[in-house]
């Protein structure tokens, strides 16, 4: 099952499946640490004989797409959030039998104040009401209050999370391998995590050690394959094709936001076909000519692309001969 299968069921089915429970009892840490386990180990393809290497740390792919995670998020969070949902019921909703029933029971806080992490949540906002020492949160710690309500105050002098880039005109596997390449969380980076490899130059061209960089870019056949690309969309191939630029989708100012993200599509399937042919060489002492790489492209791209599209309909005669055309 590819990546994007498996981050899939990790995010419909191994998330929801306790959903009940989570909502109803306050969930020990061992289990927490037992369910998120068995997630990151599905995530990363290993099984009950065997885990894998996890190449991102599990607690950045929890994050959402805005911080750089796959936006999976944290069962401790959904459990704190589903319970708090009912301690928010309880103080708002006063009139309903349950509430009287249990205030009735416990006292006005009732016996939710006592659940692990719930205990402390303010009843009104956490930043401005004292509900902690004598002063507020907003007063006790100013800078983290501006850097909670605008970030911008806080000008060049924090470095943000890098944003996982999104893009629904492609197959979550191509989606993941762009994420993991902007991470630098390939195989190619083995060499420098420690893990002995037998050989650490590049498998497609022999000429260069291998890198995230020397693999998307600087490779000949990288380069050619680029350039094959950028000529097929009647674009003036850059002279110096800068990794960190390539996956944003940068285009012509001609060209729609639907087109930008259509270009953008055609460059990560690019991208997944380099990593295509790079492990062909590795596992199948065999790969693509550049032509062939280019067919492929086209093909896919067009059935990736306008199978996802809405209200448009893509012609392949103009998509093969001036796709630009359709980015207007
Ligand atoms: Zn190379």
């Amino acid at each position: 099952m590819s990546f994007g299968g498996r981050l899939t069921l990790l995010k419909s089915v191994l998330s929801s499946l306790r959903l009940y429970y989570f909502s109803l009892y306050s969930v020990p840490p061992s289990v927490l640490k037992l369910l998120e386990s068995v997630r990151r180990i599905f995530f990363w393809g290993g099984d009950l004989s065997g885990t894998k290497i996890s190449w991102v740390k599990w607690e950045n792919i929890l994050l959402p797409y805005e911080s750089g995670g796959l936006n999976v998020g944290s069962l401790k969070n959904k459990n704190l959030a589903l319970l708090g949902k009912w301690w928010w019921r309880f103080k708002t909703d006063t009139t309903s039998l349950w509430t009287k029933l249990i205030r009735s029971i416990y006292g006005i806080d009732s016996g939710l104040r006592s659940v692990d992490g719930l205990a402390h949540l303010p009843i009104l906002g956490t930043w401005k009401d004292i509900w902690c020492d004598t002063s507020s949160f907003k007063d006790l710690f100013p800078r983290l209050f501006r850097l909670d309500r605008n970030i911008e105050v806080l000008g060049n002098s924090i470095v943000l999370p890098k944003k996982t880039l999104h893009n629904n005109l492609i197959p979550k596997k191509v989606e993941i391998l762009v994420w993991k390449t902007r991470k630098k969380r390939l195989r190619v980076e083995l060499d420098k995590r420690g893990v002995d490899l037998y050989s650490t130059r590049c498998p497609v061209c022999d000429e260069d050690l291998e890198s995230v960089e020397h693999l998307f870019v600087s490779c000949k056949f990288s380069k050619d394959v680029w350039s094959r690309i950028f000529k097929w969309w009647n674009f003036n191939l850059p002279q110096n094709l800068v990794f960190s630029d390539l996956f944003l989708g940068k285009s012509t100012s001609t060209m729609s936001t639907l087109g930008t993200k259509i270009w953008q599509s055609v460059e990560w399937i690019c991208a997944y076909y380099i990593w295509k042919n790079r492990n062909m060489m590795v596992f199948q002492n065999k790969g693509w000519i550049p032509p062939v790489v280019i067919s492929e492209i086209q093909v896919k791209s067009f059935e990736w692309v306008s199978n996802r599209i809405k209200d448009k309909t893509i012609d392949w005669h103009v998509w093969l001969t001036n796709p630009s055309l359709i980015c207007t």
